[in-house]
């Protein structure tokens, strides 16, 4: 049992470690595909097309196995910094505005004067920014507004973001968070559950409201510092 233990440990780390080089693989990737994709739209007449498509699956590929490897990661301890979550959604939208413009989307970005950091770790949160900014565009397929807010509550600081996509059925909402549960053809299922885990890991909360037809809007809590090392 105790080589056991060994080799579950190893295992552990090897988790840990995919998680953290799916992490750092998975945003370059995003502005790659972003950007090959604003490519394509500028392309003259079917130029490279063949090419451009195949990079594309090709990459979206990449991103489907990172996505499984951050399975295999168990919840660790991670280096939590102060996050200024403005600034971090701010650059995060940066990052995804070439995919939006593309299918029509625009950012309505509205935050509090002062919004008070946070205790964090960045890329996580940044994760959780980009598969719920994602998943808002992919459900905007004729276009739309993004709204996303960033208000200072009592305790925490809440991000709602407001997409005007197709909605979620009640039936398909009791399912989401299950891990491989996708509507998409080529979704993977994991975006929302991998979301909520780093959501929890931080002692937030994540919400869920949508209305088909209407749209979608998804709350982020995330617990504000104690108030004595954060007054306004
Ligand atoms: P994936 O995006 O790979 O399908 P997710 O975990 O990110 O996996 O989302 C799971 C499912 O939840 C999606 O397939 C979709 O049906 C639904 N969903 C999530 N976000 C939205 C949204 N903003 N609008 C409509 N449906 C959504
Ligand atoms: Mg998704």
């Amino acid at each position: 049992s105790q080589e056991l233990l060994q080799v579950s440990e190893k295992l552990s780390a090897v988790g840990q470690l995919a998680a953290g080089v799916a992490h750092e693989i998975r945003n370059p990737l995003t502005a790659l595909h972003g950007f090959l994709q604003l490519l394509h739209s500028q392309a003259e007449n079917g130029e490279n097309e063949f090419y451009i498509h195949v990079m594309e699956s090709e990459l979206n590929r990449i991103r489907s196995i990172l996505d499984e490897l951050l399975m295999l990661a168990k919840p660790h301890p991670v280096q939590h910094t102060e996050i200024k979550l403005d600034e971090l959604v701010q650059s995060v939208v940066s990052l995804m505005e070439p995919e939006a413009r593309l299918h029509s989307i625009h950012f309505d970005i509205l935050s509090d004067s002062s919004v008070p950091f946070i205790y964090g770790a960045s890329d996580q949160i940044k994760q959780v920014l980009i598969n719920l900014i994602k998943n808002a565009i992919e459900s905007m397929s004729s276009g739309g507004v993004l709204t996303i807010r960033i208000q200072r509550k009592l305790k925490y600081v809440e991000i709602l973001l407001v997409d005007q996509g197709i909605g979620i059925p009640q039936e398909i909402l009791d399912k989401i968070g299950q891990p491989f549960f996708t509507t998409k053809e080529s979704g993977t299922g994991l975006g929302l559950m991998v979301s909520q885990n780093i959501i929890h890991s931080h002692g937030g909360k994540l919400d869920i409201q949508s209305e088909p037809g209407v749209g979608t809007a998804v709350r982020v809590y995330l617990p504000l510092p104690s108030d004595e090392f954060n007054s306004p």
